[in-house]
C-alpha cells in the first residue's frame, strides 16, 4: 500500500518533492529537536491522485489521514472533536516551490458550537475561545467555501462600531458570541446549509480545498511566471494549533536571518502581541520590530535568536521564519530559504562565501539568473516612490524605472531628447519606424501589445523601460492626450513607469542608476570561471555594443543590418532602392548607402577591439521600409522624378498576404543580388580598414538569413565571395572571412548536413524557428495564448522560453547534422531565447558554442551558462 501521509517525525528536508517545502522543513526542524507543534503531511502525490481520481480523495488516503490524526492525538494528549478539551489544527498548503498567496491557511479547525464552550472553560479564557471560533468560521467560509470575505468583514466592522471598539482585541467574549451568531447566519443564508459541525468533515473539506487551490487562476499564472510544472501538485500540512492570541504574553511574528531587501547581516522582522496568523501581514495593527522582543520577553528572544542562528547554519542560507509565542512559550511554525531582492541575493551569496558557509559554485547555483535584470536598470528612489500615485498598470514588458515628459510621436520624442529632456513615449503600439523615438525615450508605454510585441522586444533590446498593453488608456494620438485612472495627461506632462512591475505613476519620480561593480563583479567573475558556453550579444549600434561589452559580451552574435537603415538620413535612400525598377537605379541608390553602412561597421569593429561580429544581411520584408506619411511620399516622389500617386502605387505592389513568410531574408538577395553586393563591400572594406588602422585581428562573419535550401545559400554565398574577393584585391588585403547561415526554417534544420557543406557556422534564429514550427506568429500569439494556458495546452510562451520538446529537437538535430558534416562548424543561438536561463541551459546541453542575447541579458546568460556547467559536473 502506498504511503500518502507522513508524520512530521517521519520526514526530512530532502523530501521536498513528496512533502512540499513547508512539510519537509517542518519535519527537518522536528528532527533537529526544535519546538514545533506536531502534525502530519498529506503528500503531493495524494494531490496528483486527487486529480487523477476525478477530484476525489480515495478511501485509502482518507484512512491514512485519520490514522495520522490518531497518532497526533496521542502526541498532543488531546482528542480531535472532543467537547471538553479539543485538539485544534491548522490546515496549510505547501508546494515543492513556495508559491506565496496560492491558498490561505485555515486556523483553529476542529471547533464547533459545543467544543467552543469546553475550550472556553478549559483555557479559562472565553474571549480567546470565541475569537478563535469566529476566525475559524471566517477562514473556512472564505477558503473552503469561497464565500466573499466582505460579508464577514462587514459584520465585524458593524459590531466593532456598535461597541465603540477600535481593534478586534477590544471586543469582549459576549461581543464575539454575537459575531459568531451573525457569521453562522450569513453562512446558512449563502450556502443553504448549517456551518459544518463535524470536525472530520471540516478537515476533509479543508484538505480538498488545498488540493483545489493548486489549480486556481492565481496559482496557474504564478506557475507560468516561475516555470513551475503543473503536475507537481501541493502537499497539505495538518498541524496542532498553538495560540498567539491568548493575551499579552502571547504573540506571533515573521523574521528573516538577514535583511531580505539589502542582504545586510542581522535579524530582521516583526511581531504582534496577542495576535494570530496573518494579523501581522494584514496591517490591522502596527507590528513591532523583532528587536523589541528582547525588551518585552528576553527569555523568548534569546531562544528565538539561538534557533534562528541554528537554522541559518543548518541550511547554510538566509532563512525566512514564522513563529508564535503562546503564554511565554516559543514555537516555530515555518522556515524556508527567504525570498530576497536581487541586490540582497548578491550580497548574501558573497557574505556566505566569505563566511566559509558555501562554495563559489553553490553561490552561483543559488542565484536566480533572471533576477539579475533588476540590478542592471535604474530603479525608483524608495522614498520618492512611496509618495507616488499609481494611475494604472499593465504588462511589465521591459524592466527598469523611468520618469519623463510624455510625447506621442517618435519624432516629438526624438526632438525632446535632443533638447535634453527625459522622455516617455506613449503610443497605441509601436512600429519599426518609431525606432529613433524609442531610442530617445527613457520609457515606453503602449496601449496595445503583449510581452513579445514590437515595443516589448525592441525595448528589452535597448534596455529601455517599457510597460505594454495598457488597454485602460483612452488615447488620442492626434490631439496628443490620454486618459488613465481618472487623470488627463497631455504632451509635456510628467509620468513615471516601472517596467519591472508594470505600474504607471503620475508625476516625475526620482530614479537611481544601477551600479555593476563590487559584489556583482565578483559573482560574474566566478560565473566566467565555471562556464564553457560563450556569451555574445545582439547589437546594431556602437552604443549598444559598448554597453554589452561592459556587461561581459564576448562579441556580437547578431548584428541586424536593417536597423541601420531606419535613421532619417538613410531611409530615403533605401526607399529609393526598393522602388527603383532597374538594376542600375537600385545600384545607384545602394551605392549611396555604402558609406553609411561601412561607417556603422567600422564603428562597431572599433568598439569590439577584435572580438567577433556576425553580420546578418538584410532580412525584413521590404514594405516595412516604405513610406506611409504623405510628406514622406511626396519627398520620395520628388527625389525619384515621379508623382506621389506613382510612388503610392509602387508601394501597394509590395503588399504581401503574409509578410513573415514572404519576400524577405535571403530571398531578397536572390532577387536583388546587388543588396548582398553592397552589404559585402561595406563589411569587408570596414574590416580591412579597422584592421589596418587599429591592428585588431578581425575575421568578418557574414550571415545569410532565412535559408531553407543549400543551393539558395550557395547562390548568395557566390555573390558574397565574388564581391569580397574583388574588394580584397582592390585593397591588397588577405583578410579572412566566414560565411554562415541562420537555421530558422524547419527545412534548414532537417537538411542541416547539406547546408553545412556551404555554411561555416550556424546561428539558430529561434524566434523565426519557433514561429515557423508552431505555425503562429510571435506578434499574433498574444491573442490566443491565454486561452491555451487556461485550457492547459501550453504552460508557457514558446517565444520567451524555448520549446525544448519540439523546437529544441530541431535545434539538437541540426547541431548534430551540422557537426557530422563539418566537424569544426561554429554553433550559436540568437533571438530572445539566448537570454532565458532555461533555454541557455538547453544550449549548453546540446553543445552549442555560444548564446547571443540583448545587451542587458548578457550577465543573465553568463550566470545561467555557469549554472548549467556546474549542474552538469555534479551529475
Ligand atoms: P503561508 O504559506 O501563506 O505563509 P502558512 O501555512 O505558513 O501560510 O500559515 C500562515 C500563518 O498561519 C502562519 O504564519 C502562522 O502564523 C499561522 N499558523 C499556521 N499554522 C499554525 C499553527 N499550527 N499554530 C498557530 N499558527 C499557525
Ligand atoms: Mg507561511
Ligand atoms: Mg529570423
Amino acid at each position: 500500500m502506498a504511503k500518502w501521509v507522513y508524520l512530521f517525525k517521519e520526514g526530512k528536508a530532502d523530501m521536498k518533492n513528496l512533502l512540499g517545502g513547508k512539510g519537509a522543513n517542518l519535519a527537518e526542524m522536528t528532527n533537529l529537536g526544535l519546538p514545533i507543534p506536531q502534525g502530519f503531511t498529506v503528500t503531493t502525490e495524494a494531490c496528483t491522485d486527487y486529480y487523477n481520481s476525478g477530484k476525489r480523495i480515495t478511501d485509502e488516503i482518507q484512512t491514512q489521514i485519520f490514522d495520522a490524526l490518531s497518532e497526533l492525538e496521542k502526541i498532543q494528549g488531546k482528542k480531535f472533536g472532543d467537547t471538553q478539551d479539543p485538539l485544534l489544527v491548522s490546515v496549510r498548503s505547501g508546494a515543492r516551490a513556495s508559491m506565496p498567496g496560492m491558498m490561505d491557511t485555515i486556523l483553529n479547525l476542529g471547533l464547533n458550537d459545543v467544543a467552543v464552550e469546553g475550550f472556553a472553560q478549559k483555557t479559562g479564557n472565553p474571549r480567546f475561545a470565541y475569537d478563535s471560533y469566529r476566525r475559524f468560521i471566517q477562514m473556512f467560509s472564505d477558503v473552503v467555501m469561497e464565500m466573499s470575505k466582505t460579508f464577514f468583514e462587514g459584520i465585524l466592522d458593524e459590531i466593532k462600531e456598535a461597541k465603540g471598539a477600535k481593534f478586534d482585541t477590544d471586543l469582549t467574549a459576549d461581543d464575539l458570541k454575537e459575531v459568531i451568531a451573525k457569521y453562522k447566519a450569513i453562512y446558512q443564508e449563502k450556502m443553504g446549509e448549517e456551518f459544518p459541525q463535524d470536525p472530520k468533515v471540516q478537515l476533509m473539506e479543508a484538505v480538498k480545498a488545498v488540493f483545489r487551490s493548486w489549480d486556481n487562476p492565481r496559482a496557474i499564472v504564478y506557475r507560468r511566471m516561475n516555470d513551475i510544472p503543473g503536475d507537481w501538485g501541493t502537499a497539505v500540512n495538518v498541524q496542532a494549533m498553538v495560540f498567539g492570541n491568548m493575551g499579552n504574553t502571547s504573540g506571533t511574528g515573521v523574521a528573516f536571518t538577514r535583511n531580505p531587501s539589502t542582504g545586510a547581516k542581522g535579524i530582521y522582522g516583526e511581531y504582534l502581541i496577542n495576535a494570530q496568523g496573518e494579523d501581522v501581514v494584514a496591517g490591522i495593527r502596527t507590528p513591532l520590530p523583532i528587536t523589541r522582543l528582547e525588551e518585552d520577553m528576553p527569555e523568548c528572544y534569546k531562544e528565538f535568536m539561538e534557533i534562528a542562528n541554528k537554522l541559518e547554519n543548518h541550511y547554510r542560507d538566509m532563512q525566512d521564519m514564522e513563529f508564535t509565542i503562546q503564554e511565554g512559550k516559543l514555537y516555530f511554525l515555518q522556515t524556508r530559504s527567504g525570498k530576497r531582492t536581487a541586490p540582497a541575493a548578491i550580497q548574501i551569496a558573497c557574505d556566505l562565501v566569505d563566511e566559509g558557509k558555501i562554495t563559489e559554485e553553490e553561490a552561483i547555483l543559488r542565484l536566480d539568473a533572471k533576477s539579475l535584470d533588476q540590478l542592471l536598470h535604474p530603479t525608483f528612489d524608495p522614498a520618492a516612490l512611496k509618495a507616488g500615485e499609481v494611475i494604472g498598470s499593465a504588462l511589465p514588458a521591459s524592466p527598469g524605472a523611468a520618469a519623463g515628459k510624455v510625447y506621442f510621436t517618435a519624432d516629438d520624442a526624438k526632438e525632446a531628447g535632443e533638447r535634453g529632456e527625459r522622455v516617455i513615449l506613449v503610443r497605441l503600439e509601436t512600429s519599426p519606424e518609431d525606432i529613433e523615438g524609442m531610442h530617445a525615450a527613457q520609457g515606453i508605454l503602449t496601449v496595445r501589445g503583449g510581452m513579445t510585441s514590437h515595443a516589448a522586444v525592441v525595448a528589452r533590446g535597448m534596455g529601455t523601460a517599457c510597460v505594454s498593453g495598457c488597454g485602460e488608456i483612452k488615447i488620442n494620438e492626434e490631439a496628443k492626450v490620454f486618459e488613465l485612472g481618472g487623470h488627463k495627461i497631455v504632451e509635456g506632462d510628467y509620468i513615471s513607469l516601472d517596467g519591472s512591475t508594470g505600474k504607471i505613476y503620475l508625476g516625475d519620480i526620482k530614479t537611481v542608476e544601477a551600479s555593476v561593480g563590487g559584489n556583482f563583479g565578483r559573482i560574474m567573475e566566478w560565473a566566467d570561471k565555471f562556464r564553457t558556453l560563450k556569451v555574445r550579444t545582439n547589437a546594431d549600434t556602437p552604443a549598444d555594443t559598448a554597453n554589452a561589452v561592459k556587461l561581459g559580451a564576448e562579441g556580437i552574435g547578431l548584428c541586424r543590418t536593417e536597423h541601420m537603415f531606419f535613421e532619417a538620413d538613410r531611409i530615403p535612400k533605401i526607399r529609393k532602392m526598393i522602388l527603383s525598377d532597374t538594376v542600375e537605379a537600385r545600384e545607384a541608390a545602394l551605392n549611396e548607402l555604402i558609406p553609411f553602412q561601412k561607417a556603422d561597421f567600422k564603428a562597431m569593429y572599433e568598439v569590439l577591439e577584435g572580438k567577433p561580429m556576425t553580420v546578418r544581411y538584410l532580412d525584413p520584408p521590404l514594405h516595412e521600409f516604405v513610406p506611409t506619411d504623405p510628406e514622406d511620399i511626396k519627398a520620395l516622389a520628388d527625389d525619384m522624378g515621379l508623382t506621389p500617386e506613382q510612388v503610392k502605387a509602387k508601394c501597394d505592389e509590395l503588399h504581401e498576404f503574409n509578410p513573415m513568410m514572404g519576400h524577405r531574408g535571403c530571398r531578397l538577395a536572390v532577387t536583388y543580388p546587388e543588396i548582398a553586393r553592397m552589404q559585402t563591400r561595406a563589411v569587408i572594406e570596414a574590416a580591412i580598414e579597422v584592421k589596418e588602422e587599429k591592428g585588431y585581428d578581425i575575421v568578418p562573419e557574414i550571415m545569410i538569413p532565412l535559408v531553407g535550401e543549400k543551393k539558395e545559400l550557395k547562390f548568395v554565398k557566390d555573390i558574397v565571395v565574388e564581391t569580397a574577393e574583388a574588394v580584397k584585391k582592390e585593397k591588397g588585403s588577405d583578410i579572412e572571412y566566414h560565411i554562415g547561415t541562420m537555421i530558422e526554417i524547419p527545412r534548414a534544420a532537417l537538411l542541416a548536413n547539406e547546408i553545412a557543406e556551404e555554411a561555416e557556422f550556424f546561428s539558430f534564429g529561434t524566434n523565426d524557428l519557433t514561429q515557423m514550427t508552431f505555425g503562429f506568429s510571435r506578434d499574433d500569439a498574444g491573442k490566443f495564448l491565454d486561452s491555451y494556458y487556461k485550457a492547459k495546452i501550453y504552460e508557457s510562451d514558446p517565444f520567451a522560453r524555448l520549446d525544448q520538446s519540439g523546437v529544441g529537437q530541431l535545434v539538437k538535430m541540426a547541431a548534430e547534422k551540422g557537426r557530422a558534416q563539418r566537424a569544426d562548424i561554429k554553433l550559436g543561438i540568437c533571438g530572445e531565447h539566448g537570454g532565458d536561463p532555461s533555454s541557455v541551459e538547453f544550449c549548453h546541453k546540446v553543445g552549442l558554442n555560444y548564446v547571443s542575447c540583448s545587451p542587458f541579458r548578457v550577465p543573465i546568460a553568463r550566470l545561467a551558462a555557469a549554472q548549467a556547467a556546474i549542474a552538469e559536473s555534479r551529475q
